[in-house]
């Protein structure tokens, strides 16, 4: 692996690659605060982050802080080929969150049985559509962290 690679954590997975609309959310989930985007005129949050409210044409946003709970609106359990570093973990499990206070919201990720657990670390059988999760932080980089998703009742 290049060390100067930056679209690779030192596990050889990708690290998030942001835009200028979406940079706040990672910022935030930094500091460990999963927050949303929403309209400052209306309040609608949307996702994936973007310059313009689709409900009222605002450009106004206000990153919206949310609890991090949600229910698992779907899931897959990905199999090779994948990229090398994803191959090893396979198969594993990414999830569809809906977030509890931001209905219509969905964030994707991986379902572990612990923030900093390895991707396969959740026992398969005991993931189920509607499933209560939360989110936890897990650090891939110096000060890249992404949101990981971990069941209600372990
Ligand atoms: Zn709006």
């Amino acid at each position: 692996m290049d060390d100067n690679d930056t679209t690779r954590g030192a596990d050889g997975l990708l690290l998030p690659q942001s835009d200028e609309d979406g940079a706040p959310f990672w910022t935030y989930t930094a500091r460990g605060e999963l927050r949303v985007q929403c309209c400052a005129s209306c309040r609608v949050p949307r996702f994936p982050p973007r310059p313009c409210c689709p409900h009222c044409q605002s450009f106004d946003t206000e990153w919206r802080r949310v609890t991090g709970r949600g229910r698992i609106w779907s899931y897959v359990r990905p199999h090779p080929p994948l990229l090398p570093g994803y191959a090893a973990l396979a198969p594993y499990t990414v999830v569809l969150v809906e977030l509890a206070d931001a209905p219509g919201i969905r964030l994707v990720g991986n379902l572990v049985a612990a923030a900093d657990a390895p991707l396969d670390s959740l026992d398969p059988e005991r993931v189920r559509i509607g499933a209560p999760v939360r989110v936890a932080f897990h650090t891939m980089a110096p000060g890249v962290v992404v949101p990981r998703w971990l069941l209600e009742r372990p």
